[in-house]
C-alpha cells in the first residue's frame, strides 16, 4: 500500500513505473549508468537501489571490485 501511493504521486510528478523489468546489469561510463533489465535498457544519471534482500547483489551489479557488502534482514 506504501510503495502504491509512492508510485502513484511519483507518475503524478512526471515519472513513469515499469513493472516486471528484472535487473540484469549495470553498466556504468562516467556518471551515466545503463540499467540493462529483461525488457530492455535504460540509461539514468541517478540510480535509487530499493531491490530489499537483493539490494547487495544489484550494488554489486555496477561495481567491477568486490563490494563486500551484505544485506541483513
Ligand atoms: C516472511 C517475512 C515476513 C515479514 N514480516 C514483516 C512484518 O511483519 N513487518 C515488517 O515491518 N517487516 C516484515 N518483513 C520485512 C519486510 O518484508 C521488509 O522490511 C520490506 O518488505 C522491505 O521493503 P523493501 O521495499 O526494502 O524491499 P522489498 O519489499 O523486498 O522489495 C524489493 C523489490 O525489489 C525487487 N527486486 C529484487 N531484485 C531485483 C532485480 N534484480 N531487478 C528488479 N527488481 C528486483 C523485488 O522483486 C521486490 O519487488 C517480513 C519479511 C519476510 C520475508
Amino acid at each position: 500500500m506504501v510503495a502504491e501511493k509512492y508510485a502513484i504521486e511519483f507518475q503524478e510528478l512526471g515519472g513513469e513505473v515499469f513493472q516486471n523489468h528484472k535487473v540484469n546489469a549495470i553498466k556504468q561510463t562516467g556518471h551515466t549508468s545503463n540499467i540493462q533489465t529483461s525488457q530492455g535498457d535504460f540509461q539514468t544519471d541517478l540510480t535509487i537501489n530499493c531491490a530489499g534482500l537483493y539490494s547487495a547483489k544489484v550494488a554489486q551489479m555496477s561495481q567491477k571490485e568486490s563490494l563486500d557488502v551484505k544485506t541483513i534482514p
